[in-house]
């Protein structure tokens, strides 16, 4: 069996809201693959992390201290989402978990009007696909969520 995933906890609502714009041509293609990966295979480990995963890894905005975003601190904005997602979802930073039991636990303990408080300053948050899509897998009650929708506008400050 594979490895567990690394992944920012965050990460796991920018994967629902993730429609094929992002940072960099680099970093679309890595989002692509890896959502591609989970939503082909449910019983597919991840591995919930407080820190860069491998998408960070081929963002432009990644520096040696994290995301650089907002600015050289910004990762501590960004591993606040992290513990904050964690938090809601009652799970410890390096808790393994399979992505279908992952979403179930999204869709159970998480809805859209949370993101604010969870996402606070991401550039992609008013563009609201992230929140139509958390509150999509909450329809769903988390079991089939698994055809991420496509298209849609990336935010002026994201390419
Ligand atoms: S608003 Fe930003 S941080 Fe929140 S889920 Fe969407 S892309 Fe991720």
């Amino acid at each position: 069996m594979d490895d567990p995933h690394p992944l920012r906890a965050h990460m796991a609502l920018c994967l629902l809201g993730f429609r094929g714009s992002g940072y960099s041509p680099g970093f679309v293609k890595v989002m692509g693959e890896v959502q591609a990966a989970l939503w082909a295979d449910p019983e597919r480990q991840v591995r919930l992390v407080d820190e860069p995963d491998p998408i960070c890894d081929a963002c432009p905005n990644l520096g040696p201290r994290g995301c650089t975003l907002g600015g050289d601190e910004h990762e501590a904005h960004m591993r606040a989402h992290d513990r904050e997602v964690l938090r809601r979802l009652d799970l410890a930073p390096g808790t393994a978990i399979s992505w279908g039991a992952l979403l179930a636990r999204v869709a159970e303990r998480i809805e859209g009007a949370d993101l604010p408080a969870i996402c606070t300053t991401c550039p992609w948050l008013p563009l609201g696909v992230c929140r139509e899509s958390v509150d999509a897998l909450r329809s769903s009650q988390g079991g089939n969520a698994l055809s991420p929708p496509k298209g849609g506008d990336a935010p002026a400050e994201a390419h």
